[in-house]
């Protein structure tokens, strides 16, 4: 079905497109351009009844399922995904706003996890024990939770939900997943490709819909597992909620990515890293340096070539050739951006580039903010302070190492960092002392692959384990040990007392 031309949204339960049973209605807008384009549903409790009880009749046939036929119909589903990426990218373009190479890139980071989850069988294999007592083996196994929810963000439509549902579903759970309502459609192409690869009906469900339909996931007695990725205070509130209800919790919220450069860096290099990853998808990326520590003589030549490049960024819309930096997400996300950019200038800090009110013609009802760049901020301006979610960098000056690494430690998000230098021995200091889940040595973006596994520290993860990788097998599924002894006739019985093998 052509999604994009239907003015509501279906919900996708039990293998197909269903209607919301909710009568409330979201507006998504095309950032490019500020038109309405469709209307998402705002999922009520009966339509998250309704996801979740389609997820746990699916559960038991799916869970019985040998893993290697899970993972053959997850191989089916990531060829109709590669063979499908540039559509899909251009419906993230029109909801999202980011380019459509942007797209396409975070198409392919999602369809790398279900890469790594087509390796299920032997992911899952255990550990056994031959003898821990006489004539007593033992062994431990993992086995699904049962039906797993997703919350998901805005800003990465595609690959945010693929750090969850393909693990999830390869374990042997079935999943409903709460897209963002932002940029709602390519969930339900999502539900389409999975039918089309084989998934049996339920075992992948989609409820649109706002704080309601989340509440009513966190409160539902079947759902066992909610993995949540969004803003910190939503993520504190996730993750609190859901372990009063009894529901194991992964939950990663936002962060505030420093980068710092050392004066031996490669300016030039450093220079092109910094602009991609500071403005690239406007700067809406949880892994997004949002704030330079030039250390020492670094400073004055690397703020003189960040603000010629940043200048030359080409801004526009996401679909047209050549641009770089598409709109921001929302009027409301470029107009908080825009405070942002007012409110450094009142705190002190020097305005370099001002990207306030670009021109994009022929696209003057867009979202646009352009490529802003910040010299001399200090912790205590709300620029340093908050996470700005835009194509926002601040440059903060440190006179060493050590206080660049102790200037990160003491923030409260710790996402990821990255340093920039052809010192080994400053990488290698730093790869040890930072306190931050994510750590890139001259990689500004250091994304972990689908093998290892994502997430942050303090602030920008609460819950014990990360998304994908092994950390994700181990959160959608639950061990069990089991210790087996096969007596022959005339074996002793255990007694009374607490039983000693060895
Ligand atoms: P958000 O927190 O506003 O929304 C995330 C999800 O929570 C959405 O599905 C939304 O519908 C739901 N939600 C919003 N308000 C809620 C409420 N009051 N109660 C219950 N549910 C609610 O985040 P966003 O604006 O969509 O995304 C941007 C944020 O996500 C940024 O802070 C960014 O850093 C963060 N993010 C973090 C990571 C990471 O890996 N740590 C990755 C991507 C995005």
């Amino acid at each position: 079905m052509d999604l994009t031309t239907l003015d509501r949204l279906p919900m996708w339960i039990g293998g197909k497109a269903v209607a919301a049973q909710t009568k409330r209605y979201g507006e998504v807008t095309n950032p490019a351009t500020g038109e309405v384009i469709r209307h998402v549903p705002l999922g009520s409790a009966a339509d998250v009844d309704a996801a979740v009880a389609a997820a746990a009749t699916a559960l038991p046939a799916w869970r019985a399922l040998p893993p290697l036929r899970r993972a053959r119909i997850l191989m089916r589903f990531r060829d109709l995904l590669q063979a499908q990426r540039k559509e899909f990218a251009k419906i993230i373009t029109q909801e999202h706003g980011k380019t459509l190479g942007d797209a396409e890139g975070e198409v392919t980071r999602g369809i790398e996890v279900v890469e790594f989850a087509t390796g299920i069988a032997h992911l899952l294999k255990g550990e056994f024990s031959e003898n821990v007592g006489t004539g007593v083996d033992s062994f431990s196994l993992r086995q699904p939770v049962g039906v797993c929810a997703g919350i998901t963000p805005f800003n990465f439509p595609a690959m945010v939900p693929m750090w969850m549902y393909p693990v999830a579903i390869a374990c042997g759970n079935t999943f409903v997943l709460k897209p963002s309502e932002r940029d709602p459609t390519l969930a339900i192409r999502m539900g389409e490709v999975f039918a089309e690869a084989g998934l049996p009906d339920g075992v992948f469900n989609v409820v649109h819909g706002d704080k309601d339909a989340v509440d009513a996931l966190l409160a539902h007695p079947v759902v066992q597992a909610i993995s949540f990725v969004g803003s910190t205070p939503i993520a504190r509130y996730i993750y609190e909620t859901g372990a009063r209800n009894g529901k194991r919790v992964q939950s990663l919220g936002g962060a505030k990515n420093h980068a710092v450069v050392l004066p031996d860096a490669d300016m030039d290099f450093t220079t092109e890293a910094l602009i991609g990853a500071g403005y690239g998808s406007a700067g809406e990326r949880c892994m997004a340096i949002s704030v330079v520590v030039a250390v020492g003589e670094a400073g004055d030549p690397l703020v003189e070539k960040l603000a010629q490049r940043a200048r030359s960024v080409n801004v526009g819309a996401g679909d047209s050739p050549d641009v770089e930096m598409g709109p921001l997400v929302t009027a409301a996300a470029r107009d908080r951006v825009a405070g942002y950019i007012d409110r450094g200038i009142e705190e002190g800090a020097r305005l370099v580039v001002d990207g306030r009110k670009p021109t994009v013609r022929g696209h003057e009802g867009g979202f646009f903010v352009g490529p802003t760049l910040f010299d001399h901020v200090t912790p205590e301006m709300a620029i340093y302070r908050d996470e700005i979610f835009g194509p926002v960098l601040s440059v903060v000056r440190a006179d060493s190492l050590a206080d660049a690494i102790a200037l990160i430690n003491a923030n409260p998000y710790a996402n990821g960092t990255a340093i920039f230098t052809r010192s080994g021995h400053a990488a290698r200091r730093f790869q040890q002392d930072v306190e931050v889940g994510m750590i890139g040595i001259n990689v500004p973006i250091p994304v972990p692959m689908a093998f290892f596994s994502f997430g942050g520290w303090r602030a920008s993860l609460f819950g014990d384990l990360n998304v994908h990788g092994m950390d994700g097998v181990r959160f959608y599924t639950r061990g069990k040990t089991v210790t087996s002894r096969w007596p022959d006739d005339g074996s002793a019985a255990p007694g009374f007392h607490m039983p000693m093998m060895g």
